[in-house]
């Protein structure tokens, strides 16, 4: 039996997978069993970085790995307690809970955001406006606060306490919000899986200032945007704003499974000992790589992932085929004449690794991607866009 058959016969069929099996990568490059390579502009939806296999990102978390592998949370380890030092430093929020996935990265925002409400209001203080088209995660609670109603089904009953205001629209955020005597707003700054959607920048200066005078946390979910995707550390910190919470983690293990959930001056002794936890979060390995990861994404490289932006967006913009193209950073969305299913295979077959989101062409590039590469990927997909 090959592995698409042993894969079909038994691993549960929720993925629709491309019909290809990965056996190797180094940076950019990923190599199918059968011996093609291909330029990856997904890094695995915005995890890898570096790319596959980084070779300094490779031998912290080998070195970690020989040394510690896990504990538990009973215990003080020095990966985590770094990685949260670097983490408070960089985004000036000041404590931060791990766990190893966006969705229980989102989970947490939720608790610490109820909490928050439950210790100085009481009970009933405690819905969360999210926007609609966002996309928060697959747990119940998380697809209960994603604002799309193709996740509201099947899976009844959701998680109460989520109503959804419409994106760009700040008159809406209000309204919702008193009405529901809300605890929180949660946004995610580009929208991700609901099409690579940069919100406004006023329509986030007004929610933020909106919460400020309401005593409602801003939450901002950076799960995707985060880790330098977006051309900043955090997204939020090219919008001017200081949210009181922000969840990330896709690219911040740089290819290990870690979340963290970094909570401002308001929140930080919000959690106290027994109400939350994780038997994995903050595992050594993982945060041994995320410190690799978040210590590398210095300034200097920083405007790279920046520059490399502007080459994409020079690139796409007015190219046959091209409807328009949207995003910030290493995160772009492209409206596409073509059928984007068309696209994507037309690419892969000429071994070009690319996304969708929603109805769009989505392009998550490794942030160290290097320009050849880059350039001649882009070559291509132009090609097939046409
Ligand atoms: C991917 C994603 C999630 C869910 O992350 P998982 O690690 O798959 O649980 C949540 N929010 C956003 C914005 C995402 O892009």
């Amino acid at each position: 039996m090959g592995i698409t058959e042993t894969d079909k016969n038994f691993v549960a069929a929720s993925y629709a997978r491309f019909p290809i099996e990965l056996k190797s990568g180094k940076g950019s490059l990923a190599y199918s069993a059968d011996g093609k390579e291909y330029i990856d502009l997904g890094s695995g939806i915005a995890v890898n970085t570096f790319g596959y296999s980084d070779d300094r990102w490779t031998a912290a978390v080998t070195e970690q790995l020989s040394r510690l592998s896990h504990t538990s949370n009973l215990y003080y380890t020095e990966p985590a307690a770094n990685l949260a030092r670097l983490l408070c430093e960089r985004t000036g929020l000041k404590k931060v809970f791990f766990s190893n996935s966006g969705a229980e990265a989102n989970e947490c925002a939720v608790k610490v955001a109820r909490k928050y409400s439950f210790d100085k209001y009481g009970e009933g203080r405690h819905t969360i406006v999210t926007l609609r088209g966002s996309f928060h995660g697959r747990t119940i609670t998380t697809l209960s606060a994603t604002g799309q109603d193709s996740f509201h089904t099947l899976f009844s009953p959701f998680t109460e306490g989520f109503v959804y205001a419409d994106a760009d629209n700040a008159e809406d955020v209000k309204r919702l919000a008193q009405e529901n005597n809300a605890c929180a707003v949660m946004i995610e700054l580009v929208q991700g899986e609901g099409g690579v959607r940069a919100l406004g920048r006023d329509f986030v200066s007004e929610v933020f200032e909106f919460c400020r005078e309401r005593d409602l946390l801003l939450i901002c979910d950076e799960v995707q945007t985060g880790n330098g995707r977006t051309g900043s550390l955090y997204a939020f910190q090219q919008y001017g704003i200081m949210p009181d919470i922000v969840s990330t983690a896709k690219g911040l293990g740089g290819g290990l499974p870690i979340g963290a959930t970094m909570m401002g001056e308001r929140v930080e002794n919000v959690l106290t000992p027994g109400t939350h936890g994780s038997t994995f979060g903050g595992n050594p390995v993982c945060a041994a790589g995320a410190f690799n990861v978040i210590g590398r994404l210095d300034e200097a490289f920083l405007s790279e992932v920046r520059r490399k932006s502007d080459m994409i967006f020079s690139q796409l913009r007015g190219a046959d085929g091209v409807k328009n193209v949207t995003g910030l950073g290493l995160m772009i969305g492209i409206e596409t004449e073509k059928d984007v299913r068309t696209v994507i295979n037309d690419c892969r077959e000429r071994g070009v690794l690319v996304l969708s989101a929603k109805n769009k062409l989505r392009l998550l590039p490794p942030l160290n991607i290097p320009d050849g590469l880059l350039m001649k990927a882009i070559g291509i997909l132009k090609e097939c866009l046409k």
